[in-house]
């Protein structure tokens, strides 16, 4: 039966084919990946008409090889809009009505509509359930004040997932409700943060009287938290599996440094001259690249089947941590080489996130150092896989069944 449905779906993908091609000049990137989400070759496990089919998520697979196997130009659309794609479409389509998943889906898919995820606060990164971010019912509509931080794609978002409190004097995970916010919604101001590599592509963003809809809360109010564990699990997967079309990975980075190593008139001379012990380091490093691999395919799996487990976090523990050797290793291979960043540094906002491949190993050097801290920390991550894997016992929660205006902020556990 799935064997049947694989063919069909090859067929549809050469019938979309034939009617829009990526490789027509005339045909731009929206173009292309609205025709294949209307024909449902987009996210072939959501229903008909929001992208899909209703058929297996691993199915997504035969379009993607399909679509590789005939076209040249590759969208790298995981990356563009990485938030709404990874995060908010699955989110959407557990917890929004068939109006909204209509309205919303669509521009996600083709990237017209980027996404940002307004989770962390300055005092609430970790520890997301302690945020103040406050949301006052006002009629038919919410009132909303506060301030979060660190949102990446904040300056190039359309919209944004928002986790901000509904009501203070419940414990702090009961007090929370989840929106849809209008980025452009007047109270939005997106001031911009600087990271190491001098890019800023994530900002601090202030809240003052924005206005949301009553019918743009995902989920009931104070079930917020539920919602964003389901963002939280998917962001974990997509973090550490890195969805893979088109991108380019560490690993292969570090191989073409040592590739271009052996060939280097310089390599012999300079004080980073290739040794034995290096060969053996880069070979462990790939080896650990394909385990990772390997078992992100597995997240992977889980999570097109509606159902992303804890085992993200040993995908997004993993990535982060070799992701921080691999470039290591990059500019031990490079020796002094290593210092010299990309042509032209300068302080600069980057319209979305880039692996590019002229890109020097220092600059991403300086950006693996964010990976062990963005979407949870390694420390964090290692909680969850010991109290949710492991079966350890769970750190204390001394605030768990207090109302959160009555927790002394900073404190909170
Ligand atoms: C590049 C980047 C992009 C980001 N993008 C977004 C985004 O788009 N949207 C968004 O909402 N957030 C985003 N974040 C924020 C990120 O999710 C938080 O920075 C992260 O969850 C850590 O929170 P914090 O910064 O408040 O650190 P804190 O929670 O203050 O942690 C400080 C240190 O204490 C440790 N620690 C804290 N609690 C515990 C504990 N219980 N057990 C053991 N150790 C603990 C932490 O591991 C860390 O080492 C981004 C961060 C980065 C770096």
């Amino acid at each position: 039966m799935a064997e049947i449905r694989d063919e069909e779906l090859r067929e549809r993908t050469r019938a979309l084919l034939e009617e829009v091609h990526p490789d027509d000049p005339a045909v731009d990137r929206v173009t292309f990946r609205g025709a294949q989400f209307d024909h449902g070759l987009g996210m072939v496990h959501f229903p008909e008409g929001r992208g899909g089919l209703g058929f297996q998520p691993k199915q997504q697979q035969v379009v993607n090889d399909e679509l590789r196997l005939r076209t040249k130009t590759r969208y790298r659309d995981s990356i563009v809009n990485l938030i709404g794609i990874g995060m908010a479409a699955p989110t959407l389509l557990t917890y929004a009505s068939e109006e909204l998943q209509k309205r919303f889906l669509r521009p996600i898919f083709t990237g017209e509509e980027i996404w940002c995820q307004l989770f962390s606060e300055p005092g609430a990164g970790s520890d997301l359930a302690a945020l103040g971010t406050r949301a006052e019912r006002a009629g038919e509509e919410w009132l909303v004040n506060g301030q979060k931080v660190w949102t990446t794609l904040a300056h190039v978002s359309r919209f944004g997932m928002l986790l901000a409190r509904t009501d203070p004097e419940r414990p702090k995970h009961d007090g929370l409700s989840y929106f849809i916010l209008d980025m452009q919604a007047p109270g939005v101001e997106v001031r911009p943060l600087h990271q190491i590599t001098g890019e800023a592509e994530f900002n601090e963003v202030f809240l003052s009287d924005v206005r949301i809809p009553d019918d743009w809360m995902l989920g009931n109010e104070g079930q917020g938290w539920r919602v964003a564990i389901t963002t939280l699990m998917n962001e974990r997967v997509a973090i550490g599996g890195g969805e893979g079309v088109g991108r380019r990975k560490p690993i292969d980075h570090l191989l073409d440094i040592w590739k271009q190593r052996t060939e280097s008139p310089t390599a012999a001379r300079g004080s980073a001259a290739r040794t034995a012990v290096q060969r053996d380091r880069v070979t462990q490093l790939w080896i650990e690249s394909r385990l990772l691999e390997i078992t992100s395919s597995r997240a992977r799996t889980a999570r097109r089947q509606g159902n992303p487990g804890p085992e993200g976090a040993v995908g997004k523990l993993t990535s982060a941590e070799l992701t921080q050797r691999i470039y290591e290793a990059c500019l031990d291979v490079l020796g002094s080489d290593g210092l010299a960043y990309a042509p032209g540094y300068e302080l600069r906002r980057p319209s979305g996130i880039s692996r590019d491949p002229q890109d020097a190993a220092m600059h991403w050097y300086l950006r693996s150092r964010a990976a062990s801290i963005e979407g949870g920390t390694s420390q964090i991550m290692r909680n969850i896989l010991g109290e949710r894997i492991l079966g350890l016992p769970s750190e204390p929660r001394v605030d768990k069944d207090r109302a959160w205006s009555a927790l002394r902020k900073g404190d909170a556990e």
